[in-house]
């Protein structure tokens, strides 16, 4: 049996004048996939009820990468530079970041994942690197790459990320130092309780975190659904232990539920 694993959607416009779509991008989905699991696309929807019966199905959640994150959240005002957000899929993801991470259920969570953990759980972020933090990092270089070859390359690895080496990360990974892609310019100020810092960039931006419990909670701020199956195969590693993480929940839940 394949883990379940919920997606949040985030809405897209495709015409102003027409109702938003729901979905997310396949590169998550393919990844979900391929490490085993059983990708469940979660749609953005106001009613608790509703969103607990999803929650109710999934064995994992990935966090996937977005827009930027309400600053009304963690109590800012929007900065100018703040680029597109969206109050609904922010409050879904807050609600069922905050139950996974309650329950012990594993979340894997990726660039504004990685942010919205962060957020959920108490901790703030800068809303605008190049204009909120001293560096000579691009860290929305790997966006302009893209953007330049105008195909959908999100490999090129711009910066280095440092792994603290007693980390599950670096365990997985089994290195210390990697290069990675990089496409923000939000990232985490304050560090929320419950969390450390396992991974940071050369000038010091929190590039990867995880819970400080026994359950598997991983947040990187870099694309690994871009790398690990070409750029940077050692990826793969991270989303099959993602996936057997889900699935050993998944397993225990059924045996405490008799
Ligand atoms: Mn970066």
């Amino acid at each position: 049996m394949r883990p379940r694993i919920g997606i949040p959607c985030e809405t897209v416009r495709d015409r102003e004048w027409w109702p938003p779509l729901h979905g997310h991008r396949q590169s998550y989905l393919e990844a979900v996939v391929s490490a085993g699991g059983f990708p469940l696309l979660i749609p953005l929807i106001e009613q608790e009820d509703l969103l607990h019966d999803f929650y109710g199905q999934i064995d994992g959640l990935l966090l996937a990468g977005g827009k930027d994150i309400d600053p009304a959240h963690y109590g800012e005002k929007p900065h100018d530079q703040l680029d597109e957000v969206d109050p609904l899929q922010d409050r879904v993801e807050c609600y069922l970041t905050r139950r996974a991470v309650a329950d012990g259920k594993p979340v894997l969570a990726i660039c504004r994942g990685l942010q919205m953990v962060n957020v959920a759980l108490g901790g703030t972020l800068y809303q605008d690197i190049p204009s909120q933090f001293p560096t000579t990092i691009d860290h929305d270089a790997s966006s302009k790459h893209a953007m330049a070859v105008n195909i959908e390359d999100w490999t090129s690895r711009t910066h280095e990320m440092h792994l603290e080496p007693e980390s599950q990360l670096a365990y997985v990974l089994e290195t210390t130092s990697l290069p990675v892609n990089s496409l923000h310019h939000q990232a985490i100020r304050r560090l929320a309780p419950g969390l450390r810092v396992v991974g940071l960039s050369p000038d010091q931006v929190i590039e990867a975190v995880e819970g400080t419990g026994r359950s598997f909670l991983i947040g990187v701020q870099c694309h690994p659904e871009a790398l690990y199956n070409g750029a940077d195969s050692r990826w793969q590693a991270l989303f099959a232990a993602f996936i057997e993480s889900c699935m050993t929940w998944g397993i225990e839940q059924g045996e405490e539920g008799g």
